[in-house]
């Protein structure tokens, strides 16, 4: 992607990754600022019209920088289950993204001093073992030529044999490293759903190809069938993308699935719903149940098991995980 502006912080100025980016974006007026806060936090915004093409903006990470995982998060098991977020915002588009009733802008903000989440790493491994996904609240592998920020987190699980990063995606990367503690987990949805609500993505089969080669490779890979959407024909449309997916992948090299129906926290949907007054996604009748807006329960239980037994038919039962 091309910024036509590029916003930096008075305090990224000094870090080699701030030099990086604005060789990347030779084109962009760049354009000092005092705090990322003053432009992405600005009161009535128009999200919509910043995602069809977004300014970037470099910035430093004060503060927390490694989160406990989210109750509407998967932690496959995991105990010592932590995220990060060295972005906000994405190059992608989904109509169900939790990032547009999450952040008053859709420009994209990028952390730049990757040093200091490097140290927090370390300090959090003093305690023990550490999971962290890192591609939060954004999808860093997407983004890697213009950050190389995926690739500073693979590096640094090459360091530190404790920790395990988790790099989510929706992206079709032709190559990726196998790393023994980094698990790729790639995104995957049928077209009919990645064409209706995941604009600006890769195809359903760049995905699932890109995950196959990964498995190839001798790399961890998770695919994550999540979320679920509800149509009319969920049934057919789902069991056959799994078998699909079956026929792709070798689910027997797979390091586990993951399935999961639409959710969202009802702050961010009552925040979507002033946003995205034409998303079907945005105003579903939901109910909501533990301050998380759903499927009715019957429905996502149906949704689930029925994807769970599906993909039985591939991978054993212990290797599927759901989030609820
Ligand atoms: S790829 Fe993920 S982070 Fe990016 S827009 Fe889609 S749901 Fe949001």
């Amino acid at each position: 992607m091309r910024f036509s502006h590029v916003y930096v912080e008075e305090k990224a100025r000094r870090y080699p990754l701030t030099e990086e980016i604005l060789n990347r974006c030779k084109d962009a007026a760049v354009i000092p600022i005092k705090h990322y806060k003053d432009i992405f936090d600005r009161p009535r915004q128009d999200t919509q019209a910043q995602k069809r093409s977004p300014a970037l903006i470099l910035a430093v990470r004060e503060g927390a920088r490694i989160f406990k995982g989210a109750p509407v998060c998967q932690s496959f098991g995991q105990r010592n289950f932590y995220y990060s977020s060295s972005v906000m915002n994405c190059l992608f588009d989904c109509e169900y993204c939790y990032l547009r009733g999450m952040y008053p802008s859709s420009n994209i903000v990028v952390f730049v001093n990757f040093e200091d989440y490097e140290k927090d790493v370390v300090s959090f491994l003093e305690e023990g073992p550490l999971y962290v996904c890192a591609s939060y609240d954004t999808d860093l592998i997407a983004l890697d030529g213009l950050t190389g920020l995926a690739g500073k987190w693979i590096d640094l699980a090459k360091r530190s044999s404790n920790l395990l990063v988790e790099l989510r995606t929706k992206a079709a990367p032709p190559v990726l490293e196998n790393v023994p503690n980094v698990i790729y987990a790639f995104t995957v949805s049928p077209d009919e759903i990645v064409s209706r609500y995941e604009k600006n993505t890769p195809s359903a089969d760049d995905r699932l190809k890109s995950a196959a080669r990964a498995v190839s490779a001798g790399c961890n890979v998770r695919l994550c069938f999540d979320p679920m959407i509800l149509t009319e024909n969920w049934r057919e449309l789902y069991g056959n993308f799994a078998d699909h997916a079956a026929e792709l992948v070798d689910f027997s090299k797979l390091t586990d699935v993951s399935v999961g129906c639409f959710r969202i926290s009802k702050e961010y949907l009552s925040s979507m719903r002033k946003k995205c007054l034409d998303s079907g996604i945005a105003w579903y009748p939901y109910v909501i149940r533990n301050g998380v807006a759903q499927y009715e329960e019957d429905t996502d239980r149906q949704m689930q098991e029925f994807m769970c037994g599906r993909l039985s038919r591939y991978i054993a039962e212990e290797k599927i995980f759901t989030w609820n």
